[in-house]
């Protein structure tokens, strides 16, 4: 059972004890827009049991957005999700991913190599684990040459790569554990596509903020939606009212903000993501990557606002408590204790508590300092 979640208007609202996301993955196909099908494919990672997969009709085929977790597994139960849906690989031609997350960019790999299909990101796609892990990112958003370049000629190559990413110490002192090698070689070693030809997946259509694309014989708007990762891409199709959400805004979960990210202010970011997708007007369907559409995209956005103002708040009365004891002044690890519970803590949610750390920084609310590389914040 979930604590209740206090809104800033304190109102108090018990969150159901299994989420959306957690379902395990259905064979269902079903039309949840006007020439837009929902699959969903199984996935296991923390607190998600399946993604989306959603399967956009035209003359020419089909489009599939979020194409699942790289590898043979999650590959047939695409190629089977596809036939429910009536089709077959050869006609997809083009793959939506709205960001670098294993569980959507994974299967695009391979569709791109088996049909030649388009590969539709945003402009600043880049996942951190095919960068040297020192990538940044320009005024445009675009990461800089040298980490999209790389090129990997086994599946070896590609997880030594991941491992030594992981090996390095995070950016506020603490440790990295990451999946373990054996999670990676499943992901990868067996898909055809992760030797040989596989350097990092590479946006063929790269879309800008505000740049429109045509897709189940609509247009769609592409929206630059950063802060759960810095590349995140929602769609929204104003003529049927359609939102395509990706990660960003989810029905019963709060998506990862990760500290560990090309920008500095990663939070800040996402409140004005999220106030972007609170202002489109005539919403009729929300279609998130994970979890069931839903309606109410602006209450829902406003809600994930509220809930990180309230989690700005926990930390900042941690500050208070800690400036008032003998302490001082605290680490990552401390403020995440707090703004934690204990079956959560560890790699993620210490990467989130600096997220948030850094937001108060960069407001000015909080002051970091750092002693042998482990950095300790304090209020201002
Ligand atoms: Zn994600
Ligand atoms: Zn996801």
């Amino acid at each position: 059972m979930s604590l209740p979640c206090r809104h800033r208007n304190n109102v108090v609202c018990l969150d159901r004890p299994r989420k959306q996301e957690q379902e395990e993955a259905t064979e269902d196909v079903t039309e949840v827009a006007p020439g837009v099908l929902r699959t969903q494919l199984p996935i296991s990672m923390p607190g998600l049991g399946h993604v989306n997969c959603y399967v956009l009709e035209d003359e020419r085929g089909i489009a599939v957005v979020d194409p699942g977790l790289p590898g043979a597994e999650s590959w047939g139960h695409l190629v089977d999700r596809l036939e429910r849906a009536g089709y077959r690989v050869s006609d997809v031609h083009t793959v939506v991913v709205t960001h670098s997350h294993p569980d959507h960019f994974g299967g695009a790999y391979r569709l791109r190599h088996e049909t030649g299909a388009d590969v539709v990101t945003h402009k600043s796609f880049l996942t951190l684990f095919d960068g040297s892990g020192e990538a940044t990112v320009d005024e445009d958003g675009r990461p800089s040459e040298d980490s999209a370049d790389l090129v990997f000629n086994s599946a070896e190559e590609r997880i030594d790569a991941i491992e030594r990413y992981l090996g390095r110490p995070t950016p506020w002192g603490g440790q990295r554990t990451g999946p373990p090698r054996e999670f990676l070689e499943r992901l990868w070693a067996d898909d055809p596509t992760s030797s040989g030809l596989a350097g990092p997946l590479k946006p063929t259509q790269p879309l800008i903020d505000g740049q429109t694309i045509r897709l189940a014989r609509r247009e769609w708007l592409a929206m630059h939606t950063p802060g759960h990762t810095h590349d995140h891409l929602c769609l929204y199709d104003p003529e049927h009212g359609v939102v395509l959400t990706g990660d960003h805004v989810l029905p019963t979960i709060t998506p990862h903000i990760s500290g560990l990210t090309l920008h500095t202010d990663p939070l800040a970011l996402f409140f004005a993501s999220l106030h972007r997708m609170a202002g489109i007007n005539d919403v009729a369907i929300a279609l998130p990557a994970h979890g069931h559409p839903f309606t109410d995209l602006s209450g829902r956005s406003e809600h994930i606002i509220d809930h990180h103002e309230d989690r700005l708040e926990i930390i900042r009365q941690a500050g208070r408590d800690l400036h008032e004891g003998a302490v001082g002044e605290g680490t990552v690890n401390d403020y995440m204790k707090v703004l934690f519970r204990e079956r959560s803590w560890g790699d993620m949610a210490e990467s989130e508590t600096y997220a948030h750390l850094e937001h108060l920084r960069t407001i000015g609310d909080f002051v970091r300092t750092s002693v042998d590389g482990l950095a300790r914040y304090a209020p201002a």
